[in-house]
């Protein structure tokens, strides 16, 4: 990251897995800080390290690279058990990331209860479901906005908490009824759990926009790491197939506690192709077999859940209204090795929808279901691309293909990753 960006941002510009864990890790060599500022342990980055693979839930990736600071922003939902366990197992293997981690005290807790309502709200809506990840994240956003949920700093008081505690449980119980679930709150129980965690949870509570002011004042440099991808943002996603948070840029600077004119640039990562989970629209998704055939070239398998990504063509559509509604300034792309085999490859450059040719992302949801990609074709490179290192080892048509991409998006591409491991990726030397 060059010296002048002092704090930047790593968005999600698809539906996110787009590789954003690895771009932060190969990013957090250059900063002193590392915030989250979004969703929960739904976000699962893998990151390999050496011959070893590390698959963070909710601490920043940063953690991997020795005395970096991870923090957790207040727009995150902060499940505490999860939290710890990967800490532990961070301490297993030789990390000792607890002193170096924060968690803002502002944060909104994700308790047990929250993943019992997410799942039995999924289970009631059927075949209507939206395909979340059980995590119990929508659930604590909802208490979040409907002014109920519990803070991080609400367990400072034992008094109050065990109140708060009380509240929620009874509410909690009620509509895992009406849901007709079997499940029930146990209030002995979710208090002896919180309480077990409280003070080890309370000697990490920071404010995380206090520390990341000073930190900047300080000179020090600062990531702020998005989870999910602009295309599942509860605004400017295809709701309602999206998450329950800001995904995008401008949720960066609200969920960390900063302005936003403390943010000097927004890298997008983007795969070489798409993919996305679960539910709703993917206009570019390949037909069978070529979905399996790229699904296993991609090894697109969720790091949480295991579930199968469906997959399809870089979509410029996408990307380029991922570009404005972030403020891109510019990309990262992941995944170019996965495509060195194919022969052929396809951009979607706009959509037929609703009897027009459409070339930006409508918000529309009917024509999004309706549109029909127009494609532009590109010959393959038909090379491995996993020994490149700067970008004249790229062949010749990787190269056509990424420059195409940057002429669509009017993004320039700053990253080239080739490979799952930190040293297989190409900073682009730009002008
Ligand atoms: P994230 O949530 O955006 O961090 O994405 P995930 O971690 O869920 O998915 C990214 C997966 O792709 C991980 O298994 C990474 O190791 C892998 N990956 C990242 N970059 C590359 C790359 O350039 N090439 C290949 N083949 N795999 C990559």
């Amino acid at each position: 990251m060059s010296q002048s960006k002092r704090c930047t941002v790593i968005v999600g510009s698809q539906w996110g897995d787009e590789g954003k864990g690895k771009i932060v890790d190969v990013l957090a060599e250059s900063v002193d800080v590392v915030a989250r500022y979004q969703g929960g342990a739904n976000a699962g980055h893998t990151v390999h390290v050496g011959s070893d693979e590390f698959v963070l839930h909710q601490i920043p990736s940063g953690i991997l690279h020795p005395a970096r600071r991870c923090l957790l922003g207040n727009g995150v939902v902060f499940d505490p058990f999860q939290f710890f366990e990967e800490l532990d197992a961070l301490a297993a293997r030789g990390i000792d990331a607890e002193p170096r981690v924060g968690v803002s005290g502002r944060a909104h807790l994700l308790l047990a209860y929250h993943k019992m309502l997410d799942r039995a709200a999924e289970a009631r809506r059927g075949a209507g479901k939206i395909g979340t990840t059980g995590r119990g994240i929508g659930p604590a956003y909802e208490d979040k906005v409907a002014r109920q949920g519990i803070r991080v700093a609400d367990l400072r008081d034992p008094a109050r908490m065990e109140d708060l505690l009380g509240r929620a449980a009874e509410r909690v119980n009620e509509r895992l009824g009406a849901f007709g679930s079997d499940e029930q709150v146990d209030l002995h129980a979710l208090c002896d759990e919180v309480l077990s965690i409280r003070e080890r949870l309370l000697a990490l509570s920071v404010d995380t926009g206090r520390v990341l002011h000073d930190a900047l004042r300080a000179g020090e440099r600062v990531l702020l790491e998005g989870a999910q991808g602009a295309l599942l943002d509860v605004d400017h996603g295809t709701y309602p197939y999206v998450t329950s948070s800001n995904t995008t840029a401008g949720g960066a600077a609200l969920g960390v506690g900063i302005g936003p004119t403390a943010i000097d640039a927004v890298v997008g990562v983007v795969k070489a192709y798409t993919t996305r989970v679960g539910e709703g629209p993917l206009p570019t998704e390949f037909p069978s077999p070529m979905q399996e055939h790229v699904r296993q070239l991609g090894g697109e398998f969720g790091a949480t859940t295991g579930r199968p990504r469906r997959c399809g063509w870089f979509d410029a559509v996408v990307v380029r209204y991922a570009a404005r509604v972030n403020g891109l300034t510019g990309l990262a792309m992941t995944k170019l090795d996965v495509l060195d085999t194919l022969p052929e490859l396809k951009i979607a450059v706009g959509y037929r929808a609703g009897g027009a040719l459409l070339d930006d992302f409508p918000g529309d949801l009917g024509l999004l279901e309706e549109a029909e990609p127009v494609y532009e074709s590109l010959p393959g490179w038909e090379k491995s691309t996993a020994d490149a290192r700067r970008w004249a080892d790229l062949p010749d048509a990787a190269q056509a293909y990424l420059r195409r991409i940057e002429a669509l998006t009017e993004v320039p591409i700053q990253y080239v990753s080739v490979g799952t491991r930190r040293d297989q990726i190409i900073h682009v030397q730009h002008g």
